[in-house]
């Protein structure tokens, strides 16, 4: 093999290291983001729902994570796939199947370089898909009333910061909100004063990925 042949191999193998080593700085990212906060997820469960949802959060994550090598090797939709299916297989409860089907929508929707457009697109129809899965919508106490503020901030040109900050903002203002899906509805009035669990985990899983892109 010649020199210059060689170079040209390792310049090759760099540009796909260094995609590859973004794609797993993310998943890690959201799944240590997630797995750090398990106690204070569970907490906020514990107030309004059965206590779970860090517990089940955790071991959805902690599973994304023992495969991180063969999910940052893949193309940004097999990726989002593979994530969405750890997500249904390992995470149980509502949040499980919620959670999955927001990633198996967005690879469904996203190529593998999305422009902001794209992103934007398929982060819409991923949280329709949520909405179709939950037969929920904006407005009852949950992650889409996280999910759906992201959005909007996104769709509006703003940058990582203020989606983060519009994300973290979301999830503080379902505090006062009265639950009317999922475990929480349950307790009618008495889940006015605790912030969502779902609405909390999404706003982390945002802010680890804003965190990332926009640093
Ligand atoms: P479970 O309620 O089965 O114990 P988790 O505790 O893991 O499941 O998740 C609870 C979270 O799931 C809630 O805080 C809420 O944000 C979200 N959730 C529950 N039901 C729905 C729904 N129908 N649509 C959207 N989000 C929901
Ligand atoms: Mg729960």
């Amino acid at each position: 093999m010649g020199s210059s042949r060689a170079s040209d191999d390792r310049r090759d193998d760099a540009s796909d290291a260094l995609d590859q080593e973004r794609k797993r700085r993310l998943i890690s990212a959201v799944a240590r983001r997630v797995i750090e906060r398990a106690d204070e997820l569970s907490a906020l469960d514990a107030a309004i729902g059965d206590g779970d949802h860090g517990a089940n959060m955790k071991r959805g994550f902690e599973a994304v994570l023992q495969d991180l090598d063969t999910l940052s090797a893949m193309s940004l939709p097999d990726l989002l796939k593979g994530v969405g299916m750890k997500l249904v297989a390992k995470v149980g409860g509502a949040a499980g199947p919620l959670y999955g089907t927001l990633f198996l929508a967005l690879s469904k929707e996203l190529p593998d370089a999305p422009s902001r457009a794209a992103a934007a697109s398929g982060f819409g129809a991923a949280i329709a898909a949520v909405k179709a899965r939950g037969k929920s919508d904006v407005g009852q106490k949950t992650m889409l009333d996280v999910l759906d503020p992201a959005f909007k901030a996104f769709v509006a040109g703003g940058d990582a910061a203020s989606v983060r900050e519009a994300a973290y903002l979301a999830a503080d203002e379902t505090v006062p909100m009265r639950a009317t899906r999922g475990r929480a509805s349950f307790l009618g009035e008495r889940s006015v004063g605790h912030m969502d669990p779902g609405a909390r985990s999404a706003s982390l899983m945002i802010g680890a990925v804003c965190d990332e892109l926009g640093g």
